[in-house]
C-alpha cells in the first residue's frame, strides 16, 4: 500500500474549501477500505497567499479532518508555483502526488484510476480532459487555440491535459532538479521521460467562487507555455526579415533598372512601403529577441519560487 497524497493549490478559495475537503476526504475513506492507499495518506493545501479566509480554513480544517495538512505560501506566487511548492513538500512523505485545483473542476473518480495505473508502473499518470461541458466557450477556445499554436511550436505537451497528473516519488524528486524559474510544468513532464499514462477526465463547472485565472496570468501561463520551451517564433521572424530582405532586392534592382532606361523613378509609394515594412520586421524580430533575454534575465538571477512561511503537517 502506498501512502498518498493530493496536494491542491488555493487561492481566495473560501468559498469551495469545506467542499472540496468533505468529498476529498470522502474519496481517501473509500480508497483506504479498499486497501489502495495508507491510512496516514493526506491532503495538502497550498494557500498561495490569499487575501480571505483560506489560511484560516486550512488550519481549522487540519485540527478537525486527520487528513488535511496545510502549507502557507507568504504572498501569491501563481498557479504553477504554487502546485511546486506543495509537490516538493509532499514528495517527502509520499510515494505518490497528485495534483488538483481546489475547485475540483476535474473528476476525481478518475484519481483511483491514476493510482492503479501507478501500481502498474507509470511515474506520471495525466489527467485528459475528454469533455469540457463545465468550463466557458471562450474558455474552450481559447484554450483550445493555444494547445493547436503551442503543438504547431514544436513544444511536446499532452493536448487538452492540464494540472491534473499524479507523478511518483521518482518523478518528483526528478521535477526537483529542474531549476528554471518561468514554470511551465505541462512542458516539463515529457522531457522527464518517465513512462506514463493518461485517465480520462471530464471537466465540471467551478464549485463555488469565481476563476482565480484573470486575463493576465492566462496570457502569461501561455506565453511561458511557448517561450520556455521553443524558439521557434525566432526562426518564423528570421525567415520574414529573409522574405522582407529578398523583397527589397527587387525593388532595388526595379529601381536601378528605371535609373538606367532613363525613366522616372516611380516616387515615394514604393520606398515608403519599404521603410515601413523593414522598419516593423525590425521592431518584431527586437521584441521576440527581447522576450527571451527577459528570460535570460530572470534566469540568471535565480530567485526562490516561493517562501514558506508555515507548514502544518502530520
Ligand atoms: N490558483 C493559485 N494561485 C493563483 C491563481 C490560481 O493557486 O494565483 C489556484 C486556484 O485556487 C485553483 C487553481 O489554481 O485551485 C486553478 O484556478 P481556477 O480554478 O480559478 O482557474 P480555472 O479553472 O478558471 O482555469
Ligand atoms: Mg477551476
Amino acid at each position: 500500500m502506498i501512502r498518498f497524497a493530493i496536494v491542491s493549490p488555493c487561492y481566495n478559495e473560501e468559498a469551495v474549501l469545506h467542499e472540496s475537503a468533505s468529498r476529498l476526504s470522502a474519496l481517501f475513506e473509500n480508497l483506504i477500505s479498499k486497501q489502495k492507499i495508507s491510512s496516514d495518506s493526506f491532503i495538502l493545501y497550498v494557500n498561495d497567499g490569499s487575501r480571505d479566509k483560506t489560511w484560516p480554513i486550512i488550519q481549522e480544517l487540519h485540527s478537525a479532518n486527520k487528513f488535511i495538512c496545510g502549507l502557507n505560501l507568504a504572498h501569491n506566487v501563481g498557479h504553477q508555483n504554487a502546485i511546486m511548492a506543495g509537490m516538493m513538500t509532499a514528495k517527502d512523505y509520499a510515494d505518490a502526488v497528485v495534483t488538483i485545483d481546489a475547485d475540483l473542476q476535474d473528476d476525481i473518480n478518475a484519481i483511483e484510476e491514476m493510482i492503479d495505473k501507478y501500481n502498474a508502473g507509470n511515474d506520471i499518470v495525466y489527467g485528459v480532459k475528454v469533455s469540457r461541458e463545465g468550463d466557458s466557450l471562450a474558455k474552450r477556445s481559447t484554450a483550445m487555440l493555444f494547445y493547436k499554436i503551442q503543438q504547431s511550436m514544436g513544444v511536446k505537451a499532452i493536448y487538452n491535459h492540464a494540472d491534473f497528473r499524479l507523478l511518483s516519488k521518482r518523478a518528483l524528486q526528478e521535477l526537483s532538479l529542474y531549476k528554471e524559474r518561468n514554470l511551465y510544468l505541462r512542458g516539463l513532464m515529457p522531457m522527464m521521460g518517465f513512462p506514463s499514462a493518461t485517465v480520462d477526465d471530464v471537466i465540471s463547472p467551478r464549485m463555488a467562487g469565481s476563476s482565480k485565472y484573470t486575463l493576465s496570468k492566462m496570457l502569461r501561463l501561455a506565453t511561458d507555455g511557448i517561450t520556455s520551451f521553443s524558439t521557434k517564433p525566432i526562426s518564423l521572424i528570421i525567415g520574414l526579415g529573409a522574405i522582407g530582405m529578398l523583397v527589397s532586392f527587387f525593388m532595388l534592382v526595379y529601381v536601378l533598372i528605371s535609373w538606367i532606361s532613363g525613366h522616372v523613378v516611380p516616387g515615394w509609394s514604393s520606398i515608403m512601403l519599404s521603410v515601413w515594412f523593414i522598419g516593423s520586421a525590425l521592431l518584431l524580430s527586437i521584441g521576440i529577441v527581447g522576450e527571451y533575454i527577459g528570460k535570460i534575465y530572470i534566469e540568471v538571477k535565480k530567485r526562490p519560487l516561493y517562501t514558506i512561511e508555515e507548514v502544518l503537517m502530520n
